[in-house]
């Protein structure tokens, strides 16, 4: 079956697919988005926005909405396992005061219903696009032996993208040495200033943290080697082991962990896009995830794909000529996420380290660090966040 489709065709409804769609609307173009799962579920996993996540937000019309589903971090800690505060970020004061926007914590699903809402569109469900070929216009074909010929084919289906095949054929996301558990516990009552608190521990060949999500439910995550040769989905430690692993942790880990049931936890091989010659290919242009997934250790991987999102809403509106459009795009987007993942990967080289003395010495330089240096790097990050001159 071949249907008329729109102009724009997205692939993938995930945060990138859905803020772009968002994106193109609010500049008057309507996309039609096409996603593999055959519905939204409330995967067990929460996310971090950080300030320029929402400036983009903001300039959508809906970080007041996003904010106030999620919860709002009044300050971030970083402890070694022994308990000891190796860093506090006060969020409320460098953040909001000059940016208007601080640092925060959502569930992936809350976010996901926001944005499905905030949409005039529909999404696609059920849509599994198996290839993009192009002739005289982009073509991709679904499982379900759909065929689409738009005028512009969005790529924004994640780190194993289908999309990437045609726009840099070959390229594979790299093996991964680690894993992620990841868990949402939606019983927990953790002490009043874990409320408000981003947390995270730095162990010895594991890093560990989390944050709250309002109405006793506190998002976990932690890292691991990946287990030599196996398959980290059916290798991966069961609740009861990690309860034990993290048992004298600082607080709220080990509350948090006791309040998880067996099938709470899920399993991610932590895995990156090598970086790219270019994210667009003739009428085909890639987004997110499946341009740049990155090590998540810099809390970036989203905000990045926000990012994108919008600025490739203004480019496609700026001008009929789509690779001129594209060249925009690339020129404002690429060099910054090449950066943060470069930085995310020299940050999970730090907060994986194996070795007892190095991690104790990393930690002891973390603590020497003078906050100045810290925030520095926020700002910089907050100011760099790709937002078109024209406001929408
Ligand atoms: C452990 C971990 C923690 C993280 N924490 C944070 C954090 O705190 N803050 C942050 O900013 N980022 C974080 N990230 C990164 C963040 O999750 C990703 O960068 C973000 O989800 C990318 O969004 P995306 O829409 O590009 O891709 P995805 O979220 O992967 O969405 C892709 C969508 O495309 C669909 N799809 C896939 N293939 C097809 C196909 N062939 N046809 C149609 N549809 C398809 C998928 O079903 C999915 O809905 C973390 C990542 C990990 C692994």
């Amino acid at each position: 079956m071949t249907r008329e489709s729109s102009e724009v065709a997205i692939i993938g409804g995930g945060i990138c697919g859905l803020v772009t769609a968002l994106a193109l609307e609010r500049r008057g173009i309507a996309p039609t988005i096409y996603e593999a799962a055959s519905e939204y579920r409330p995967v067990g996993a929460g996310l971090l926005l950080q300030t320029n996540a929402l400036l983009v937000l903001d300039r959508l019309g809906i970080a007041d909405r996003v904010r106030d589903t999620g919860t709002p971090l009044d300050d971030s800690i970083i402890r070694s396992p022994d308990g000891r505060v190796l860093k506090r970020f006060d969020l409320d004061h460098l953040e909001r005061d000059e940016f208007g926007h601080g640092f925060v914590a959502i569930h992936r699903a809350d976010l996901q219903d926001l944005l499905v809402d905030e949409l005039d569109t529909d999404v696609n469900l059920g849509m599994k696009c198996r290839t993009v070929t192009a002739t005289d216009k982009p073509t991709a074909r679904f499982t379900d032996g759909t065929r689409i010929r738009p005028d512009v084919l969005i790529g924004a289906d994640g780190i194993n993208s289908t999309v990437r095949n045609f726009v840099a054929p070959g390229v594979e996301p790299r093996e991964p040495d680690l894993i992620a558990y990841r868990a949402v516990a939606t019983t927990v009552e953790v002490t009043e200033k874990h409320r408000a608190r981003g947390v995270e521990v730095w162990g010895t060949g594991t890093y560990t943290g989390g944050a709250p999500l309002g109405e006793n439910r506190f998002y976990w995550f932690g890292t691991a080697p990946m287990p030599s040769g196996k398959d980290p989905a059916t290798h991966a430690e069961t609740v009861s082991e990690l309860r034990e692993q993290f048992a004298e942790f600082p607080e709220p880990i080990p509350t948090v962990l006791n309040s998880l049931g067996r099938d709470d936890v899920f399993v991610t091989p932590l895995e990156e896009v090598p970086r790219l010659d270019s994210w667009s290919r003739g009428e085909v242009c890639l987004a997110g995830d499946a341009a740049h997934a990155m090590m998540p250790f810099a809390g970036q991987g989203a905000a990045q794909a926000i990012e994108d999102a919008l600025y490739l809403a203004y480019s496609l509106s700026a001008t009929d000529d789509w690779t001129e459009a594209f060249a925009m795009y690339e020129r404002e987007r690429k060099p910054r996420a090449d950066r943060i993942s470069s930085e995310s990967r020299r940050l999970a080289k730090l907060g994986s380290i194996q070795s007892g003395i190095g991690a104790r010495v990393r930690n002891m330089a973390v603590g020497f660090i003078p906050n100045l240096l810290f925030q520095r790097s926020r700002r910089q990050r907050a100011f760099g966040t790709s937002l078109p001159d024209d406001p929408i």
